[in-house]
């Protein structure tokens, strides 16, 4: 055995059996960069969720706490999926935007309305090819709880879900539980109405990017929601 075989092998051992990852590439941005999704954990498992590190793509400290969730265990009944980065030609160009310069979080099928300017909806519903694989990976995997992280208003919003769970989520975090004002178009809102019984939220992070500590500390978390959580085989929207 070679000394890179002898230590993938004891790399192997360590692993819990719930290290289950696998990634999967749901698409491709208007510039062509990849969307994928990491799904974490037990796959079979009731309890789902997805974690959305992105979507602003000057709000992204969310991916220091996608790539620490990939780094823990998931815990046993946990299905975890997550996208680390839906919008990444805003992110690579340190834009709010798409490279259309649309607002992903106002371009979701419930509520729509044209916006222009900082907040463009998009010519209709889904325009986009990222809002577009956001949209079928939910309704494929239906997750009972959806985190969306984006800054900077350190707080946990109110987003017309569960609110005992928002709650939670807030106490674990630190952060205060407030309402912003709900968006047309936006992807929390646009999951609450289609998948009634799920609950997707957002968390304002605060402004800067996130010490290793703090990110990891969010991501542990994310874990203990998923593990408060009931388990429940389906969470059905209506048809
Ligand atoms: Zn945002």
């Amino acid at each position: 055995m070679t000394a890179g075989a002898a230590a993938l092998a004891a790399l192997l051992l360590t692993l819990p059996a719930s290290a289950h990852q696998q990634r999967l590439l749901l698409g491709r941005s208007v510039e062509g960069r990849r969307i994928d999704a990491v799904e974490l954990g037990d796959r079979h498992a009731g309890k789902r969720l997805l974690v959305v590190g992105c979507i602003h793509g000057n709000e992204c400290a969310g991916l220091a706490i996608v790539r620490a969730l990939e780094r823990l265990p998931t815990p046993a009944g946990v299905d975890l999926w997550v996208i680390e980065n839906l919008n990444p030609d805003g992110y690579a160009a340190a834009s709010r935007q798409n490279a259309h310069g649309i607002d992903l979080n106002r371009n979701f099928p419930w509520a729509w309305r044209p916006l222009s300017g900082i907040y463009d909806s998009g010519p209709r519903p889904l325009s986009e090819p990222e809002s577009r694989i956001a949209y079928r990976l939910i309704l494929r995997v239906r997750p009972r709880i959806s985190i969306w992280f984006h800054q900077h208003e350190r707080l946990v919003d109110e987003s017309g879900g569960d609110i005992g769970v928002e709650r939670r989520f807030a106490a674990l975090v630190g952060l205060p539980l407030k309402r912003l004002p709900r968006e047309p178009g936006s992807a929390v809102g646009w999951e609450n109405h289609r998948l009634p019984g799920t609950t997707g939220f957002v968390v304002e992070l605060p402004g800067g990017s996130l010490s290793a500590a703090a990110a990891a500390g969010y991501a542990r978390a994310v874990l203990a929601l998923a593990r408060a959580e009931k388990p429940r085989s389906l969470a059905r929207g209506r048809a």
